[in-house]
């Protein structure tokens, strides 16, 4: 998948999610339409967005149907509980998986299987609780805080996540957080499709030693990363869906819930943290936990 349909698909998704909290119309800076008026510069056409096509790589049948056909600007929150097909694990002592993921993180700070490698103060492995945690959070990849810390969600997003990850009723230490791409993209930039690629065998690794009980997707990189879709964001996130056994909950990451703050939208801010709530809700309860109280908002 080329960088243009990542971006494409970006696009349609916030647009869908407007669509989703009222807004009618958008402001587009007329040198914009302008340029797309101009057909005589359009020398190759954009590849096709591929949503009919994506749902068959999904892992879980028949589920990539339901959300292609779902209606854009309303996904449903599914309230169907997901299957577990391979509880099985093969179960390694915590002090093997301790040991295995040391070894990867080791890997990781020494690989240069992409450009990303050019970019990184550290390398963001991911980090957190390896023995089987209720959650494991996957984001797209790190960001300035957490390139010089070596630390997965540190920065405001990650601020966020806490906040999200303690109305859930845990600390960061009980769930694990880790990311597709291991490296800064330059300029916080989203990791290509090859990057992301060159990348995910180590994800895949730390998912099979941690064995997660559910794993949250946040955000679209996440998703067409882990699940190997180009289904958007907007119409999978707060529906069930599966990798490798584990039940997968798909939703918005934080910083984009954040930028309905940076732009003063508050109805918009609230409606993006009430649809990631509703699908921690959903993880919630398919792990048998009651929603805590709240103590504060975020
Ligand atoms: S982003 Fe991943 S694949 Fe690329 S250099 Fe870093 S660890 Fe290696």
């Amino acid at each position: 998948m080329s960088e243009w349909t990542d971006i494409i698909d970006d696009v349609i998704d916030h647009v869908n999610l407007l669509k989703e909290l009222g807004h009618r119309t958008a402001e587009v800076d007329a040198a914009v339409i302008a340029a797309w008026s101009a057909p005589a510069k359009r020398t190759a056409r954009a590849p096709a967005r591929q949503d009919s096509g994506g749902p068959a790589s999904l892992p879980r049948q028949g589920y990539g149907e339901q959300a292609a056909s779902a209606a854009v600007g309303s996904p449903k929150i599914a309230d169907a509980q997901p299957e577990i097909i391979d509880p099985s694990a093969p179960a390694l002592s915590p002090e093997e998986r301790r040991r295995a993921l040391a070894e990867i993180a080791e890997r990781v700070d020494v690989c240069d299987n992409c450009p990303l490698r050019q970019n990184r103060n550290k390398s963001v492995p991911g980090q957190g609780n390896p023995d089987s945690p209720d959650v494991m959070f996957i984001g797209e990849a790190p960001g300035a805080d957490e390139d010089l810390q070596g630390l997965a969600f540190v920065g405001a997003a990650g601020q966020l996540l806490t906040k999200m990850i303690a109305a859930m009723g845990y600390s960061r230490d009980e769930i694990f957080i880790a990311n597709i791409c291991k490296c800064r993209p330059p300029n916080n930039r989203t990791p290509q499709s090859d990057e992301r690629q060159k990348c995910l065998p180590f994800l895949r690794e730390q998912i099979r030693i941690i064995r997660p009980k559910t794993i949250v997707l946040l955000g679209g990189t996440a998703i067409r990363g882990l699940l190997d879709t180009q289904v958007g964001v907007t119409r999978l996130q707060g529906q069930w869906t599966q990798y490798d056994g584990i039940p997968v909950m798909p939703t918005y990451h934080p910083a984009y819930v954040l930028r309905f703050e940076s732009q003063g939208d508050s109805k918009g801010l609230k409606a993006a943290k009430m649809q990631v709530w509703n699908a921690l809700k959903l993880v919630l309860a398919y792990l048998g936990k009651s929603v805590p109280a709240p103590k504060a908002s975020t």
